[in-house]
């Protein structure tokens, strides 16, 4: 809230005399009286201000609250000792902080001393659920093809027997900090707050024995099966994120969402890279030399007719454009390489030899001619 100057509102110095203000107070009266302003609403307005700044200036107890502590010295229930009290200690862990070159150390504003000072802060309003994460693991044909699964969460809930506590309440006895009540006085510098006790949660009651049903965790674990889509296009480390599948909100606030976090087994015949994909197909040495049209499996599910040309070499890559990992945010995808490995026939017998003999005979100039460190 703006603080009032109620010096200003009656046009006196901060140093004015009882005299000057009760002066200043009687001819603004005079002016802004709604008996000579009938129907004026500004003036009318304007009066209660003056009166309420006369009110306490005019009184020097409320005016040195005033001076000190500004309009919040003046409500119900303000304490000086413990404001003024309080103060002091900011200002020595102030002093304190700047010791060590300032830059550490949490001051309270003084809106937060005073809410302090008045005990209950704010009823605490709709919050957000948190955020959970669970880690899934998938193959990497998963990763391209995308997935439904169903995953396990486990959940951590309060314990509905104890309520959170974690003490078995048929046989709770009155807590010994604050002795039933709930509360507890605590000290925060010098200054003195009732809060929430800790020992019982505010309960006002304990008990030595734990809750049967939580062994004295204060928490159930809840074991919720979810059925979750793995988009197209997932790598190693994405975090998918389910929209409201997070922890239950508090106080009406919507729940969180629950991010899944992505491992992708390798798979051994095809190697990602970004969103491309290699994979080795293996060919025979006809196809090699006079080329043909052959087919591989399609990562995306089914197969694909490729065009090996004439005269391939082993290593040698075909691109197939995308027909590798579908991009994970949309618009396309990546391509698919195939790397061409000559298989050579492995039974050992004359016709094979013949055949490569005659191959051997007709390889010119011989590979090697060029190999030259
Ligand atoms: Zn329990
Ligand atoms: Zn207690």
């Amino acid at each position: 809230m703006p603080e009032k100057d109620l010096y200003a509102i009656l046009g006196v110095p901060r140093n004015a005399s009882q005299e000057e203000i009760k002066r200043a107070y009687r001819k603004l009266a005079r002016r802004y009286h709604p008996d000579v302003n009938p129907g004026n609403k500004e003036a009318e307005e304007k009066f209660k201000e003056i009166s309420e700044a006369h009110e306490i200036l005019s009184d020097p107890e409320k005016r040195k609250l005033y001076d000190e502590f500004g309009m919040a010295g003046l409500q119900a229930g303000f304490d000086a000792e413990r404001a003024r009290a309080y103060e002091q200690w900011q200002q020595q862990q102030r002093e304190f902080a700047h010791g060590f070159g300032g830059g550490f150390g949490r001051f309270e504003s003084f809106e937060d001393i005073f809410s302090d000072l008045f005990g209950e802060r704010a009823r605490p309003g709709p919050r957000p659920g948190a955020d959970l994460e669970t880690e899934v693991e998938i193959d990497l044909l998963d990763a391209v093809r995308g997935r439904t699964m169903e995953i396990s969460l486990q959940r951590p809930e309060i314990c509905g027997t104890c309520l959170g506590s974690g003490e078995d309440i048929a046989s709770s006895t009155t807590c010994g900090e604050c002795l039933g009540s709930g509360r507890i006085q605590v000290a925060r510098g010098p200054v003195r707050f009732s809060r929430t006790c800790p020992r019982c949660g505010g309960a006002g009651r304990i008990s030595t024995r734990a809750c049967p049903k939580c062994a004295g965790s204060g928490q159930t674990v809840q074991v919720e099966r979810l059925q979750v889509r793995i988009p197209p296009g997932v790598d190693e480390g994405s975090r998918v994120r389910l929209q409201g599948k997070g922890a239950p909100g508090a106080h009406g606030g919507p729940a969180g969402d629950l991010y899944l976090r992505v491992h992708v087994r390798p798979h051994p015949l095809l190697e990602r890279r970004g969103d491309d994909l290699y994979m080795n197909v293996p060919i025979t040495v006809g196809e090699a030399i006079s080329g043909a049209s052959i087919t591989v499996p399609n990562p995306a599910g089914g197969s694909l007719r490729v065009q090996v040309p004439p005269g391939s070499q082993s290593g040698k890559l075909l691109r197939i454009r995308g027909r590798g990992v579908p991009h994970l945010h949309g618009g396309g995808a990546g391509d698919l390489y195939l790397r061409l490995m000559i298989h050579v026939p492995t039974q050992d017998t004359q016709a094979v030899r013949e055949a490569a003999r005659t191959l051997d005979e007709q390889t010119r100039p011989h590979p090697r001619d060029q190999l030259k460190l």
